[in-house]
């Protein structure tokens, strides 16, 4: 199902968004975290994949495995270092594996490596990817607005292209502050943008996940979540139960204030998606009555 319709048949959306082993390692593992994930019933999961289209493979594996196991797939394409003819072969797998919902990005700048000369924005590759089957498009959004862009007025602005070149919803960049998220959706709003936003929230649970999470992202860390790394850095047990309090919290806060959907970044550990659905299932429940 197209999720643009999911939108419109419920109030708010629970998905997870996984990635890909490397090129060399075997499916097995990879096949029993989809089957965990699959059993917790997300609306829809989403596969990401590398810059340069080096991932685009694997994607389209993992979105065969989704349909496979009766969940729809948000496959991930991005377009920065990728020739047209790239993309269309990578768009016509993910035709023939079924697929009908496609994120499209331009993907983060790999320092060194040649960038495409037919794509340089995400919009670019929605308007190719709408021209080449009956797709739904999402696209990336960012509530403390896109390193790239001067002010988040002009971040908006280049939102909307994206939007008018077919993208019908929006997945957030992770954030650990709600309020930067509210600020971005009046912004959103004042800007006639009506799409639904969903949420992306990442549990920092790991140590690994703070040390990249906050070198990648550049999101913003309130205080609440430096007190809690600085405290459980090294207890990983402790970690593991504070970063999914934290998350759950958040997450409770969000559907409080009515978000669109929450797109949970599980960075492939059913455990973590686990005790989190069972944390939010209720209010997720009442949210959708
Ligand atoms: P764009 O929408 O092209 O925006 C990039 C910059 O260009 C912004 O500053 C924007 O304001 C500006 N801009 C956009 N359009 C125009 C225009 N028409 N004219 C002028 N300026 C414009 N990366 C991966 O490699 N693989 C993934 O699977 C992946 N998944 C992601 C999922 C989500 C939900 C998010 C939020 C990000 C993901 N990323 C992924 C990272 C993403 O590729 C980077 O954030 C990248 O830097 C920007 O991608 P974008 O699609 O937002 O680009």
């Amino acid at each position: 199902m197209k999720i643009s319709r999911m939108f419109d048949e419920k109030k708010a959306l629970w998905s997870f968004e996984v990635f890909p082993p490397k090129p060399t390692a075997d499916m097995a593992a990879i096949h029993r975290t989809l089957e965990e994930l699959t059993e917790l019933k997300p609306d829809y999961i989403s596969v990401t994949c590398g810059a340069g289209g080096t991932g685009n493979r694997r994607t389209a594996e993992i979105a065969g495995l989704l349909l496979g196991l009766g969940i729809e797939p948000l496959a991930h394409l991005t377009c920065i270092n990728s020739s047209a003819a790239d993309v269309e072969r990578s768009v016509e797998e993910l035709k023939l594996t079924g697929v009908t919902n496609i994120l499209t990005l331009r993907g983060d700048r790999v320092p060194g490596a040649e960038e495409s000369k037919d794509f340089r924005h995400a919009s670019d590759l929605a308007a190719f990817v709408m021209a080449r089957g009956d797709f739904d498009l999402g696209g990336a959004c960012y509530p403390e607005c896109h390193p790239e862009s001067a002010s988040v007025d002009e971040d908006i602005e280049n939102l909307k292209k994206k939007i008018d070149a077919g993208v019908t919803h929006l997945n957030t960049q992770l954030f650990f502050d709600n309020e930067d998220f509210y600020r971005f959706t009046e912004r959103l709003d004042k800007a006639g943008i009506t799409v639904p936003v969903q949420a992306g929230i990442m549990p920092l649970v790991k140590k690994s996940h703070v040390d990249r999470t906050i070198g990648l992202s550049g999101a913003k860390l309130p205080g609440k979540i430096t007190r809690m790394i600085a405290r459980f850095y090294d207890d990983p047990d402790s970690l593991m139960a504070a970063g999914i309090a934290y998350a759950t919290d958040q997450i409770t806060d969000l559907l409080s204030a009515g978000v669109r959907g929450v797109h949970l970044y599980v960075m492939n550990n059913p455990y973590v998606a686990r005790t989190i659905t069972g944390n939010v299932s209720s209010i997720l429940a009442s949210v959708n009555r």
